[in-house]
């Protein structure tokens, strides 16, 4: 019996292993992908009610870096299994949400550690092969930051209980964060293996049951973050996951009298839509659905004329073309003044030229390949619609072949038009766009920079010019939930940097902080009163 205010152990960040070729963290993480790669291909089943249910339909997974290559199949649902997960959400809830919360904590906690030892390689190994990420992007998404929001989450969560009304003489005030009465859907997207693990624990360890659908290019991954949840004693039917065409599966969900929330990450017009589809059925729910999104970016960094050309220049080959760009921080867009440029440019060329390409099991590779065919498609529809126009210029990459794998070289253009389709766009790739800017007219172009796009996201100010910075901080105050000074606008981490951004972005509501764990509850006020009157006569009556 929980007889006592338990304290949880302090989080603290899970340290980033640097897989220095030769060590024996290298070789391990490696042997575990080539093991993954060369063994017979698996199945993934959907997982619901603690059941592993599988349907005729199995739908081939390929590492994008390989294409031919299959490495296991997925089983691909209807309507039908949308239903059942939700069924099976809404009969463990009672028992799920009734629980005490030191049994939860206790389950991600242990989720945590199985993580960062059993689980550590496997996990990495996926996603290396689903989301072609090379060691050490696999090691700061799949193991640190998804530990991190295991941890953190538990830490915040019990914050957030603490959290307690005054209480006069005579009575007892307290409050209760009850978990949302139904379910929550989850719908994830494919290039954080930890945002995808993330979306459906953090609802649940709150006390909410949840229905989530990852992204098909990630299903590989996402078997791995079951296997984690059942091996660390998620009870049967709190997160359920169906592999399902989203708008199959929206039409049951958002029809559906217990959906309590959504809990999104992904593009923008996804998002909108969903949105729609909620208010367009706003008067057949139960509650109001909670509503969390956290969508696209068109992500800056502007230098001003005091900033140091090499820190510029590393800023945007790292900020830009880590994970081949497919961030949602990604650097997209550069703002650079006349007197750094020759340097700048000079730097930022010759860094991406030494970029090596190819599988992220030959760990020299910096760049991997993007995630599928429908991303290099539209990636190389915009470096094409570059090439065709007189007013940008390609200086470094442009190339791409997909008769392997998907490979994009990154890429960098320059405009003389800073309202430029590729200045504006979400492109959600290796292209970075810079625009050269009169040194002078530094202020016209953060108003510039804020009027861009209609995200705001992440974004960076290079300047050792305190009065620059503090310009930029405030001209640029709504353009990026997430800012950073004299580093690049990537590498959030929990704990530390909470992570999210507004206008087109999204809600807003920082992934691994207490204020997206808030959305997951609705208080519930006791007043308790210990002498109860028993004459209606207020003094004022004489
Ligand atoms: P996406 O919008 O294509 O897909 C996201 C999820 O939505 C997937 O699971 C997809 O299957 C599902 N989906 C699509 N249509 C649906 C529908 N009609 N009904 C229900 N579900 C539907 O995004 P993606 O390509 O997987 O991810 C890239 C996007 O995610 C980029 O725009 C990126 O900026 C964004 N992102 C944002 C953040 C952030 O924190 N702001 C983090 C990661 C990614």
């Amino acid at each position: 019996m929980s007889n006592a205010f338990f304290n949880v152990p302090i989080a603290i960040n899970e340290p980033v292993k640097a897989y220095k070729p030769g060590t024996d963290e290298h070789k391990s993480l490696i042997a575990k992908y080539k093991e993954m790669y060369n063994q017979a291909p698996v199945e993934v089943p959907m997982y619901i009610g603690g059941e592993h249910v599988k349907t005729n339909d199995k739908r081939p997974m390929a590492p994008p870096h390989e294409r031919s290559k299959v490495i296991g199949h997925y089983n691909h649902g209807d309507a039908s299994h949308v239903e059942a997960a939700i069924e099976a959400a809404l009969k463990a809830r009672k028992e799920w949400a009734a629980l005490p919360w030191d049994q939860r904590a206790s389950i991600f906690l242990r989720a945590a550690d199985l993580l960062a030892g059993p689980f550590r390689d496997r996990m990495n190994a996926a996603t290396m092969l689903a989301q072609s990420k090379n060691v050490f992007q696999a090691e700061i998404d799949a193991a640190c930051e998804l530990i991190d929001f295991f941890r953190f989450n538990v830490q915040y969560m019990t914050h957030i209980y603490k959290e307690q009304p005054e209480s006069l003489p005579g009575m007892w005030n307290r409050l209760q964060y009850r978990p949302l009465e139904g379910f929550v859907f989850a719908v994830t997207p494919f290039n954080f293996t930890s945002i995808a693990a993330n979306l459906s624990a953090a609802p649940a360890l709150m006390g909410n049951v949840v229905v989530w659908k990852p992204a098909e290019s990630q299903m590989y991954s996402a078997q791995v973050i079951m296997e984690l949840y059942e091996a660390a004693g998620v009870p049967p039917g709190v997160i359920n996951m169906i592999s399902v065409d989203g708008p199959v599966a929206g039409d049951v969900v958002f029809k559906h009298k217990d959906l309590a929330g959504l809990h999104f990450t992904g593009s923008t017009g996804v998002f909108r839509h969903l949105w729609k589809e909620i208010g367009d059925n706003i008067a057949n729910y139960k509650s109001y659905p909670r509503i969390v999104g956290e969508t696209g970016g068109k992500d800056f960094i502007v230098a001003h004329k005091s900033a140091n050309p090499a820190e510029v220049a590393t800023a945007m080959s790292r900020g830009a073309f880590e994970f081949q760009g497919q961030k949602c921080s990604a650097a997209s867009r550069a703002y650079v003044p006349s007197n750094l440029w020759p340097e700048v440019k000079k730097l930022v060329v010759e860094q991406v030229s030494s970029f090596k390409m190819g599988s992220p099991d030959d760990s020299s590779n910096f760049i991997n390949a993007v995630i599928d065919e429908r991303a290099f498609d539209k990636i190389s529809g915009y470096i094409d619609y570059i090439k065709s126009q007189d007013d940008a210029e390609i200086i470094v990459g442009g190339n791409y072949d997909k008769s392997t794998g998907y490979f994009i070289e990154p890429t960098i253009a320059v405009t003389t038009n800073p309202k430029f389709r590729t200045m504006c766009e979400e492109i959600f790739g290796p292209v970075l766009t810079v625009y050269v800017y009169d040194e002078n007219a530094y202020e016209e172009t953060l108003h510039l920079v804020d009027e861009t796009s209609e995200y705001a996201l992440t974004g960076s100010i290079m300047a050792y010019d305190r009065y620059a910075i503090n310009m930029a901080l405030e001209i640029l105050e709504n353009a990026a939930g997430n800012f950073y000074i004299n580093d690049k606008p990537t590498g959030a981490v929990v704990g530390q940097q909470p992570f999210g951004g507004a206008r087109g972005s999204g809600t807003n509501d920082k992934a691994g902080a207490a204020m997206n764990l808030l959305r997951w509850t609705s208080a519930r006020t006791i007043k308790e009163t210990f002498v109860t009157p028993t004459d209606y006569r207020y003094p004022f009556l004489g």
